[in-house]
């Protein structure tokens, strides 16, 4: 190895990246480069020779740089946060350079170990019952897939995985069911898991945009009336357009009833339960068979990291279990093999970083700041209310404000609003100063404030409530 250019380039790497961090307010949040502007700077083919690292990193700054929009920016309100921090950052580093596979117990004990510790606390933290345990998979949409492989084994007597959909004695139709406003990942993991599309199941929601567990109820009675199999209930705590809760405990008791897979998605607002304020949107999550959230989203750990806890970790092996010769080692009945629960067989060792962020913040930390993107996104609701061109397109949800400009007096129609605030979103992010997204709620063109930055503060929020406010507002 190149150990000298190494100690060089990585000081002057930590004393960018630090630089970086102290200047991110410089850049633009969302990139503004258009398609294709940084391909065409860059060769067709790759180098013949090895090239300067010089040379490399000023290719970084001067042609990567500007195509990057900058997640850690504090005014980035957009989707939801992918925030990082500096324990994250620092345990990342080591992960690297250890560049150990995690994929069975003796490829690396301490990766196996300091995960089933690291999602131990996690599972404390958040309130999940004892008997859950919890794994590391890369992403909620990967969680949820073995969710739905687990579901469907389950239905089936591990058959699907033996014979295929349609190779078994009695071929079934499975039937999953969550609510018009889950998230896209349930449709995708039911496509993949041979579910099929035409069995996924949107239940109607109530005025909050939860779901209604007597509209689940008649669907699955009218999959069993015709011969479906009922399968698996997702439940969204926490939905990705306007971080709706749907009622764990009702959901649960049905699912109960009627010998459901029950898996729950928290994605982000599962980080909201490490609050004994919030931990009441837990309630009936003991019903569940699988739980779903992401420290990479709301609990300053860098991408990737989503923990997956379920309450029978045999179903989860015997589902993805496949032990070929190679793979066989003398201590297997002794410890886990992390590859059996999850469905690649190489692991990244990500409880590292999960690891410093928890011991360097501690619980405590973690609820402060925690507590402070809540209670700015309170306040920011506050403003939106006291302006009479504004208004809340649904109540404020944990870090999420769902909003838009309707001035009343104008009357203007559903077409015009959707027009005048698409207007609005794309002159406050063309702008730079900060980013936001959009999304439709019952049929209404919705600006989304989510904050959840770890460098976000009250002056971020408090610039971006100016920055609406003095948009131009044509219309
Ligand atoms: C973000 C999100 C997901 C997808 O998460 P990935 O880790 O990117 O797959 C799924 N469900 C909800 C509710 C989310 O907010």
């Amino acid at each position: 190895m190149e150990l000298d250019l190494f100690r060089e380039y990585g000081h002057r790497f930590v004393d960018w990246i630090a630089d970086y961090y102290q200047n991110i307010e410089s850049y633009p949040v969302l990139s503004q480069v258009g398609p294709g502007d940084i391909r065409r700077q860059l060769p067709l083919s790759p180098p013949d020779e090895g090239e300067d690292m010089e040379r490399i990193f000023d290719d970084f700054k001067k042609i990567i740089l500007p195509g990057v929009t900058h997640w850690q920016h504090p005014s980035f309100f957009a989707y939801f946060p992918a925030n990082s921090s500096v324990p994250s950052l620092l345990g990342e580093m080591l992960t690297a350079a250890l560049g150990a596979q995690c994929m069975v117990w003796q490829t690396s004990p301490s990766g196996t170990e300091l995960e089933e510790v690291v999602t131990g606390w996690l599972r404390q933290m958040i309130g999940l019952p004892e008997g859950f345990v919890g794994v590391i998979q890369d992403t909620a949409s990967t969680a949820t897939l073995c969710a739905l492989i687990c579901a469907r084994e389950r239905s089936t007597d591990f058959s699907v995985n033996r014979y295929g959909f349609t190779g078994g004695e009695k071929p079934k139709r499975l039937a999953v069911y969550s609510s018009e406003h889950a998230h896209s990942s349930i449709e995708k993991g039911a496509k993949i898991a041979g579910f099929g599309r035409e069995q996924v199941r949107l239940i109607p929601v109530d005025e909050k945009l939860r779901l209604v567990p007597e509209e689940l109820e008649k669907s699955i009675q009218r999959d069993l009336a015709s011969g479906i199999t009922p399968c698996c209930v997702v439940a969204a705590l926490g939905t990705t357009s306007s971080m709706a809760v749907d009622p764990l405990r009702p959901i649960g008791e049905l699912c109960k009833k009627h010998g459901l897979w029950f898996h729950v998605d928290a994605a982000m607002a599962g980080s909201a339960a490490v609050l004994p304020e919030f931990r009441f949107i837990m309630d009936g999550v003991e019903y569940a068979d699988s739980f779903v959230f992401n420290p990479h989203k709301w609990l300053f750990t860098n991408f990737d990291c989503s923990a997956y806890f379920c309450r029978d970790a045999g179903q989860l092996v015997n589902t993805f279990s496949i032990t070929p010769e190679y793979l066989k080692t003398d201590v297997d009945m002794r410890v886990k093999n992390l590859r059996d629960w999850g469905i690649p067989l190489g692991r990244r060792f990500r409880a590292l970083k999960l690891w410093f962020v928890l011991r360097f913040f501690g619980v405590k930390g973690i609820q402060d700041k925690l507590r402070e993107h809540i209670r700015l996104a309170e306040e920011f609701a506050g403003w939106v209310q006291q302006d009479e061109r504004f208004e809340l397109v649904t109540p404020v949800s944990m870090n999420l404000v769902c909003f838009r400009y309707n001035p009343g007096k104008k009357k203007l129609s559903e077409g015009e609003l959707e027009r005048v605030n698409k207007a609005l979103l794309d002159e406050l992010n063309a702008g730079g100063g900060m980013y936001l997204t959009h999304t439709k709620l019952g049929g209404k063109y919705t600006l989304r404030m989510c904050i959840g930055q770890t460098s976000t503060g009250r002056k971020q929020v408090e610039e971006a409530w100016k920055r609406i406010r003095s948009a131009k507002l044509e219309a």
